[in-house]
Parts: C-alpha cells; structure tokens; sequence
C-alpha cells in the first residue's frame, strides 16, 4: 500500500524531490497536502530543479497556477490555497491543464474538490520534531508504478 518517509531537514526534502523526477511519468497527477509551512512548495522546488529548472519557485498563491516547460512535459504548479469556489476551477479551463500530457503538482487540492481530477499519488506532509514525515498513498496504476521505484 502507501509509505511512509522520515526526511530530517530541507535538503532531504530537496533529495526525495529528486528522486521522484527522475521516475515521474507524463500526465502525473500529484495532490501535496500539509498545513501552511509544511514543505509542499519545497518538494516542487525539488523536483522541478531536478527536471532542470534555474531560479525560483515560489507558490502561485495569487495567480494559482504556475507552468514550467521541460523537454518532455510541462509541469504545472498549483496552489489552491486563495480557491475560493471549486467551479474557478472550470473557469480557468483546468481540464485544458491536465490534458495527459502535462504533470500537475497541486497544492490545498481539497480546495478543487468535485472538480480536479484523482490524484495518481497523495503526498501528505506532517510536522515531526526533527523535520516531517511523508505519507505517500497511490491512487492508480500509475501511482502505484510510480511508488514502487522511490526509496523507503
Ligand atoms: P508550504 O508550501 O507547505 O507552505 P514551504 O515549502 O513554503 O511550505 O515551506 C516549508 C518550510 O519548511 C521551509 O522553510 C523549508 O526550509 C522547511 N522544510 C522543508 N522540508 C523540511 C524538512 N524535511 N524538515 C525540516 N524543515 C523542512
Ligand atoms: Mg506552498
């Protein structure tokens, strides 16, 4: 079933992003959920760096939807955290974003509920004394695919 990750600090956060793009397949669909200042923005910046991205990530509070073009797929960073209605979703033509090809890594998904779609893979962030624990629960095929080749 799911797993579960002790990571101590930001640049073991930064690690596993890594190692979850380099396995990361196009159309992926990963929902980070955890309280404000859990590390859900700091795994993206790991994955994202990993795929090759220089410069900044930082959560798309305001606008929402961040897009990074890659060679093989986009990856388009969510943050639902200002959503203040699911239909915004609809409006802002989501499905257009989540079309099979793109990756989407969507922070405060229960903020899209009834519109996003499944996640293939739920990452729960969870403070801990030392550092956070990650709950990594698969949704499909893909997700458990995917699981399958991370560490722990
Ligand atoms: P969120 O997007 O969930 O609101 P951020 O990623 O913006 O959270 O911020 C998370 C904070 O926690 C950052 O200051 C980061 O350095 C720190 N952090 C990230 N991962 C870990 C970890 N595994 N252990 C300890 N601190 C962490
Ligand atoms: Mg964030």
């Amino acid at each position: 079933m799911g797993k579960c990750l002790q990571l101590s600090d930001e640049a073991a956060m930064l690690a596993f992003g890594q190692a979850l793009a380099e396995q990361l397949p196009a159309g992926l669909i990963i929902y980070l959920q955890g309280e404000l200042g859990a590390g859900k923005t700091t795994l993206v910046r790991g994955i994202l760096q990993a795929l090759g991205h220089r410069g900044a990530v930082k959560s798309p509070t305001y606008t929402l939807v961040e897009p990074y073009i890659f060679e093989n797929y986009t990856v388009y960073h969510f943050d639902l955290y200002r959503l203040g209605d699911p239909e915004e979703l609809e409006y802002m033509g989501i499905r257009d974003y989540l079309d099979g090809q793109a990756v989407a890594l969507i922070e405060w998904p229960d903020k899209g509920a009834g519109i996003l779609p499944e996640a293939d893979l739920l990452i729960r962030i969870e403070y801990r004394e030392a550092g956070r624990q990650l709950t990594l629960e698969p949704h499909t095929p893909a997700g458990h695919a995917l699981l399958k080749t991370l560490p722990a």
